[in-house]
């Protein structure tokens, strides 16, 4: 493909880079150096470490190379000489690997600018002159070809944009998400912790963190309600059996924990001198009776004979919940439904664990465990454009309410080229035609992406941008034509003949942890006063207002109101800073002459000072702005 021409410049940026890095080491090794989506990067190997200092060092070189006006030629060579040219450059240690890939028929092409020559099939800036607003970044450590078995090289990350005024208002951003970045805000803050000894990508949600999940789930909860929703409970772990009816196991096995083997069943393997690579067959295989059921089900050969084992050779254990669907399936299958009672609406904030790669792991927003508002709906075939609506619904409630009005849908579709989707065509042209007039209502932008529907059907995605322009992706709502079918699901219709339910699943925040991780940074931990872990703080001017502070932290307290009193002995400007710092909605604060006047000074963080207002009067106020789930009322500035 080519490359667009911002993409040009970045991946220009690269080969200068790389350019000033020789000038400045000459003794290091290249790997590659593509554009990414917001600059572009070089890994390198070099026995020196790279430090801040070197990259104002190598940027400065970079403008040089800039200012040096080279040009970009492209020169075409045989296998052959492109060898010759790596060797005479000493650079074979990364860019022979790199030549081999470069099947035989295609063109293999150098670019070369000043003294340096890049392997490279392009395309470039025609002049080093074009690169007027770039700048280094940062170094990481970075596998060669991503292989954590190979070595470690350095790699230099950089931006650049067609102009300096494009390239502050990048850096301005990358700033501003750095004083958001909700690992940094989730420390200062004391809202969760990721402990080594518990666990890579499993959250901790401290006390404070704990305020906020719970008050959310409360939040979506009561709109569930009023949406007719059931809450159910359903454990952490299930059958591998139940994974291997509804598909998850071995499939997804990769993405998933390995199964938990029951320790008499691992006794067994063990007394057998069971090798492990035949636990892992054996455990995967499934029983001819399954095969059977399942395939006779789907009408298809959805299990192959060879996964089958004789019932004596397999091995049960269980699986941490990859997803709720299939317990939730079970509690539907539970009891016989009459079309009279559908649709059936089963909601649970569901812990789920899937195996990341520990590098793909991020603070909250990337984990292995985590707790999805989840739900699945079962519904006729008529029903499913109206519950995608309330879905949808739901969704602009929730976001409307925490000040996150700019989000776009996408509807994931079916490739009309491909076979590889289970159920009726018919079906799926009213299921995607309902997730279409879903997205239509909801007054957003939304595109139409055939070939990213689910294989079991049609869906729709939830972008949220926040305050300072990032897209996040949250959840989704899923209809699915195939479950239902694999687990013989069915309803008795008014026919009184038995019909197969269609099923939505919607887990529309994604989980909790990774919408917490997005609101952390969307609020930049100045969160809505009902969100707030700690709402108010009392600031007794003196010795002197303890008690009638103590006496008002209880009155707060009873109003349920998360109030706390500061205590310390230093001057007020202290305990003020230092409200501010916990980014504490409101702090009351509390001298002698305001305590017997019944009335407390009040300081808003958004608003700043508000003056005495009688004590009954600033309960009444907050209870209100919390009841409302008001969203702070901003005369200040972004918080620094
Ligand atoms: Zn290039
Ligand atoms: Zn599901």
């Amino acid at each position: 493909m080519p490359m667009t021409p911002l993409e040009e410049i970045r991946h220009s940026c690269s080969h200068v880079l790389a350019t000033a890095v020789l000038r400045l080491f000459p003794e290091a090794k290249l790997d590659i150096g593509p554009p990414t989506e917001t600059g572009f990067y070089y890994d390198i190997d070099l026995d020196h470490r790279f430090t801040a200092e070197d990259l104002v060092r190598l940027e400065a070189e970079m403008r040089q190379v800039a200012d040096e006006n080279q040009p970009f030629l492209r020169k075409e060579v045989s296998r052959e000489e492109a060898v010759e040219i790596i060797r005479s450059r000493g650079q074979e240690r990364y860019k022979l690997g790199r030549l081999a890939d470069i099947s035989e028929g295609e063109k293999i092409s150098f670019y070369q600018n000043g003294e340096f020559i890049d392997l490279c099939a392009g395309t470039h800036v025609r002049y080093s002159s074009k690169l007027k607003a770039f700048k280094l970044l940062s170094i990481a450590g970075a596998y060669h070809r991503g292989d954590e078995r190979n070595k470690q090289l350095q790699r230099i990350y950089g931006t650049a944009f067609a102009n300096k005024e494009e390239l502050a208002q990048h850096l301005h951003q990358l700033e501003q998400a750095r004083l958001r970045d909700h690992r940094k805000l989730g420390r200062d803050l004391k809202l969760f912790h990721i402990d080594e000894e518990v666990g890579q990508g499993l959250i901790l949600w401290t006390p404070n963190g704990a305020v906020i999940r719970q008050e959310l789930q409360t939040f979506i909860s009561e709109e569930l309600r009023k949406q007719g929703y059931a809450q159910v409970f359903t454990p952490h772990i299930g059958k591998l059996e139940l994974y291997k009816t509804s598909g998850h196991f071995p499939y997804y096995k990769d993405a998933q924990f390995a199964p938990v083997l029951e320790s008499d069943a691992l006794a067994r393997v063990v007394a057998e001198n069971c090798p492990c690579g035949e636990v892992f067959a054996r455990l995967e295989a499934v029983s001819g009776q399954l095969r059977e059921q399942i395939n006779a089900r789907t009408g298809r050969e959805t299990i192959t004979a060879d996964r089958v084992r004789p019932d004596a050779d397999l091995l049960d254990g269980f699986m941490l919940k990859p997803m709720n669907c299939p317990h939730h399936i079970k509690i539907f299958a539970s009891q016989p439904h009459s079309y009279r009672d559908l649709p059936v609406r089963l909601a649970e904030f569901g812990t789920v664990y899937r195996w990341e790669q520990s590098g793909e792991l991020n603070g909250m927003t990337r984990v292995r465990g985590f707790t999805q508002d989840d739900a699945h709906l079962f519904c006729t075939e008529e029903q499913v454009a109206a519950e995608v609506l309330g879905c949808l619904s739901l969704v602009r409630t929730v976001l409307s309410t925490l000040g996150m009005a700019d989000y776009r849908v996408r509807v994931g579709l079916r490739d009309p080229d491909s076979n590889k989707y289970t159920g009726e065509a018919a079906n799926w042209d009213k299921a995607e035609e309902a997730c279409r007039a879903a997205a239509r209502t909801l007054g957003v932008p939304f595109t139409e992406e055939p070939g990213e529907a689910a294989f079991y059907g049609p869906k729709i995605d939830f972008v949220v941008r926040d305050v300072i322009g990032r897209e996040w992706q949250l959840g989704t709502v899923q209809v699915d034509y195939n479950l239902p079918i694999r687990f013989d699901l069915s309803y008795i219709g008014p026919d009184n003949q038995p019909h197969r339910p269609v099923m939505i699943h919607r887990a529309p925040f994604g989980s909790m942890e990774r919408f917490c991780g997005v609101l952390i940074e969307h609020f930049a931990g100045d969160f809505p006063l009902w969100l707030a872990p700690e709402q108010v703080r009392i600031l007794p001017i003196s010795e002197k207002t303890i008690e009638p502070a103590r006496a008002l932290l209880a009155r707060l307290r009873a109003e349920g109101l998360r109030a706390t009193l500061d205590e310390h002995s230093d001057k007020l400007g202290a305990k003020i800073r230092r409200a501010e710092i916990d980014k504490v909605p409101y702090a009351l604060v509390l001298g002698q002459k305001e305590a017997e006047a019944g009335g407390v000074s009040v300081r808003s963080r958004a608003r700043g000072d508000e003056g005495v207002l009688a004590t009954d009067a600033c309960v009444a106020r907050l209870r209100a702005e919390v009841a409302s789930r008001a969203l702070p009322d901003r005369r200040k500035a972004t918080p620094a």
